[in-house]
Parts: structure tokens; sequence; C-alpha cells
């Protein structure tokens, strides 16, 4: 570790659905959220279920935070409602979302993710002030204090946006959802990632089972072992686990993925890295 804090906390590393069960305890159930400390600003990617804990870890000092959504799937929000800060009043919060030039308003998705009958508190309910900040996905998007968020197109269903957080010389990408097209390596992925200290990848399968899932939007991590090896980053978080795949099959994962490239570790919540 060197200069200013740049600190990575995993609170969410499920993808899909979250899940509760006696077999996925080490990995976690929750799905997608990333706390990000850069200096002492705080970055927040995406709002799945691993969101709720994050809220509650917080305490009652007062927030401000910037909320970058990869895309809207109900898996990347879910926890967004239950965000203990969203309903302090002394508390601040920018939320972007990228849009490929369609598609709703990110205020919009949160007024129809909590509006009757599906939810009964309206999003008019948040005490704190919120600012929705939607751009074109593949904008360079500068945070001050020395933080730029570079972005590009992933390959998912309604579109995401892949990210790369850069931050007093090192830059961690997140890369989630996004699948690949095999004997390819994605283009705009290695642009983005290239030299980059880490990469969270969408590694929903392994190679062996993503015939039987084509077109679902997800990749593997032997996808993402490719990726980075091509692109020179140091380090791989397989993210995104497959709501199927339990402790053991994760434990496995880890070991064939450590053999072929020595800087992959699977995400599990909890797990705290200092860049
Ligand atoms: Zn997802
Ligand atoms: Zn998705």
């Amino acid at each position: 570790m060197t200069g200013s804090k740049f600190q990575v906390k995993f609170w969410g590393v499920r993808g899909s659905i979250p899940c509760s069960s006696r077999d996925m305890m080490k990995y976690g159930g929750n799905t997608s959220c990333i706390e990000i400390h850069c200096g002492s600003r705080l970055i927040i990617l995406d709002g799945g279920t691993g969101l709720r804990e994050l809220g509650q870890s917080m305490g009652e000092g007062q927030v401000d935070a910037d909320i970058f959504l990869s895309h809207t799937h109900y898996d990347h929000i879910l926890g967004l409602p239950f965000f203990a800060p969203f309903y302090g009043l002394q508390n601040h919060f920018r939320m972007w979302a990228g849009r490929a030039g369609h598609g709703m308003l990110l205020e919009q998705v949160m007024q129809t993710l909590m509006r009757s009958p599906l939810f009964p508190i309206p999003v008019e309910a948040f005490g704190s002030e919120m600012t929705y900040m939607n751009f074109n996905i593949g904008d360079t998007l500068d945070l001050d204090d020395g933080i730029t968020i570079r972005t590009t197109q992933l390959n998912h269903p309604n579109d995401a946006t892949g990210y790369r957080i850069e931050f007093d010389g090192r830059a961690v990408a997140y890369i989630t959802d996004t699948e690949h097209t095999p004997g390819t390596l994605d283009q705009n992925i290695l642009d983005l990632v290239r030299g980059a200290d880490a990469m969270i990848y969408d590694s929903t399968y392994c190679d062996s089972e993503y015939p039987r899932h084509l077109g679902w939007g997800h990749s593997t991590w032997e996808e993402g072992v490719r990726l980075c090896q091509e692109a020179e980053v140091g380090k791989l978080f397989i993210f995104h686990h497959d709501p199927a795949h339990n402790d053991t099959f994760m434990d496995a994962i880890g070991i064939n993925a450590t053999k072929i490239f020595s800087g992959a570790q699977v995400a599990h919540e909890g797990l705290t890295v200092d860049f």
C-alpha cells in the first residue's frame, strides 16, 4: 500500500438473487455491493442486498457518497430501499448510472422500484439529499479530489456499465454484468482495464457451464483470467457467484483459478483489500 487510502470492501458478491443457506456462509449470499474509500471520499458500487449491511455499519454520522450502478437489474438495486442512510436528513448522495441512449432515467427507475403495489414506501420518503446523475456509457467522470472514473459498454441485456476507478496512481476495475464471446477477448474491457491493479469480474459460470447459458449475459472466471493476463491486470476478484454454486464449489474454483493465475481470488462478503 502506498500513498492515500485506497480500500475496497465487498458487502455482496452473489449474482442474480440473494441466497441464504448453510452451504453459502463462507462466500455469502448478498448480491452485488462494494464499498471503496479513496482518501476521504466514499464510493459505492451497486445497490444489491449487501448495501443494507453496509448502511448498518455506517452508524449515525453524516454520510456523503457517490453510488455507481452497473445497471438496474433487481440484483443490483434491491438493497437501495433498505439503505438506512438514505433516510437520514443530514446525508447527501449522488447516484450515477450509464445510459446507452435509450431506457429509463435513473430517477424513473427508482420511482418504479418504490411504488404501489410493488413497495410500500415511495422514493420521496428518502430524507437525504439525492442527486441523480445520468451519463452516457463511455464518458469519463471527474469526481474531484483526484478521482477519475472511466466507463465502458458491457455486453448484457438492457446494457451495463463497466467502471475503472483511478486514484493516486492506482486503478481498480469493476466489470459486471457482461457476456463474452468465446475465442475473442472483449476489446472494450481490455481497453478499460489495461494495467489496472485489480479487476472485479462477472464470473457467474465456469467455462464448462457456459454453453448451457448462452445469451444470459454473464461470463466465466476463466475469461476473467484471460482478460487479466492479456491486459496485464495484477489481481482478479472472482465475483457475481452463481446462486447454484455453494462454498465447496467456490473453494474448488479458487484452487483452480490460482493454479493458472496467481493473482486470482474468489471474493467473499467482508473481504477487504488495500491498494
Ligand atoms: Zn447481476
Ligand atoms: Zn444483470
